[in-house]
């Protein structure tokens, strides 16, 4: 284990005998940093030391932490009314999303259920496809098309559509659908693949699941707008519906408010959740097309959607989403996320040659260094706080997703960081080897 760069609190120090942590071997698992308050792009530690957020809280914080606009919504929400049951109740912060969520998105994705994840969200777009498909009298439509490197949660049912090997989900092959994994179509070989995979299987088949542009939790891997337009060209061809999972990419994150709109295509179920709410609290929403929905209309109860979150809509979540619109239409987050990919260009470019590293690239505002395999995280989190930054490596990768308002400076300090530290490890493990 790495010396911890921090005093470990009381709460910390005796919490830690009874928290779980998340994605953690727990035998030896280092303490992770207390935080105490956040400001702007900055994470203020227990000891009053202040780390610039390279990660914004796994992709939620779009607008840095505490906005005035977000904060305020929240809080009057709070006095007004924290919360009501979505089931026979309404109340304006969730209509008057769903109605703008609705002119945001492309083409005539119109109707949206919310719900409090990012992996329900997933879960509920499934349901929507496999039910779309019972409910227009086409029986056997029950599985999912997806593609390796792809992440769409932890759950049981996004597992079934994730990369085995990243989320580790391989343990569970036991328990999940039968999953049909393919390569991303990004080259010639891959796209008659995937063309004949869904020829073959568009029988049984609900929907191809989808990261549009990025794969997040899979190593930041990028592909084109144009893989997507074929992915999108070949559901068509074979009357196959595509989820779009934006969860990540969604509002701002490479450069256009959705991923979606970079390659101009309508996806016929989208998910939406991590900076809806600019990081603030939980929510996530599946948004559909006209046609998707048009299927759970009939006479009869049972072709509707039979799914209802406790927490469904959460008016103080909405409230902070509402706000968090207002300010993407205020200062769209296009030129804020292609200022950024400028800059981390500029500034990660010199680790490309450094000992250790495989590839440096950058879509949006996202800006990553692949290394060579290494077991060397929590050495390196260390040197990262040392320096004054929050940067997690990942797998082999280390990398930045800021908030979209960081400044130059602050961006400057998370990119010579990230270099210093690739450096240093690169030396000592050429020491080592
Ligand atoms: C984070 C993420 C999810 C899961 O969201 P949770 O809120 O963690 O359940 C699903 N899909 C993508 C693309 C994500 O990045």
């Amino acid at each position: 284990m790495a010396d911890t760069p921090f005093t470990p609190p009381d709460w910390l120090r005796q919490g830690f005998d009874h928290i779980w942590l998340p994605y953690t071997q727990m035998q030896d698992a280092a303490l992770p940093a207390p935080i105490a308050r956040t400001e702007g792009c900055r994470l203020i530690m227990a000891d009053g030391r202040e780390l610039v957020d390279g990660v914004a809280s796994w992709w939620t914080a779009a607008h840095g932490y505490n906005h005035p606009h977000i904060r305020q919504a929240v809080q009057q929400q709070l006095e007004t009314m924290p919360h009501v049951m979505f089931g026979g109740l309404a109340h304006e912060p969730a209509y008057r999303l769903a109605t703008r969520l609705a002119a945001l998105t492309p083409g005539d994705l119109t109707r949206v259920f919310f719900s409090e994840s990012g992996s329900v969200s997933v879960e509920i777009a499934m349901k929507m496809a496999v039910q779309y498909w019972i409910n227009k009298g086409e029986r056997g439509h029950s599985r999912f098309v997806s593609f390796t490197g792809g992440y769409h949660g932890d759950t049981f049912a996004t597992m079934s559509v994730c990369d085995p090997e990243e989320g580790m989900h391989s343990l569970f092959a036991g328990l999940l659908a039968e999953q049909i994994l393919t390569d991303l179509p990004t080259s010639e070989a891959a796209r008659q693949a995937f063309d004949d995979l869904l020829a073959a299987r568009k029988g049984d088949i609900a929907a191809v699941v989808t990261e549009p542009l990025v794969q997040g939790a899979g190593g930041m891997l990028f592909h084109s707008a144009e893989t997507l337009r074929f992915i999108r060209e070949t559901c068509d061809r074979h009357g196959v519906l595509l989820i779009v999972d934006e969860i990540f990419t969604g509002f701002g994150r490479t450069g256009s408010l959705f991923a979606c709109d970079q390659a101009g295509i309508v996806p016929d179920i989208m998910t939406l959740s991590k900076a809806l709410t600019g990081g603030t609290l939980p929510l996530a929403a599946t948004i559909a097309r006209q046609h998707v929905f048009d299927a759970f209309l009939s006479d009869s109860a049972s072709t509707a959607l039979m799914h209802g979150p406790t927490y469904m809509g959460n008016a103080m979540g909405c409230a902070a989403a509402n706000a968090a619109l207002d300010l993407f239409e205020q200062d769209p987050p296009g030129p804020r996320a292609d200022r950024i990919a400028t800059q981390l260009v500029a500034e990660l470019e010199p680790a490309r040659h450094l000992p250790g590293v495989r590839d440096v690239r950058v879509l949006g505002a996202i800006g990553v260094i692949e290394l060579d395999p290494h077991s060397d995280h929590d050495w390196m989190k260390a040197e990262f706080i040392r320096r004054g930054v929050w940067v997690r490596p990942y797998n082999y990768i280390i990398y930045t997703t800021p908030p979209l308002v960081i400044s130059p400076e602050e961006l400057s300090t998370l990119t010579t960081a990230m270099v210093d530290v690739v450096r240093l490890w690169g030396g000592k493990t050429q020491q080592e080897g």
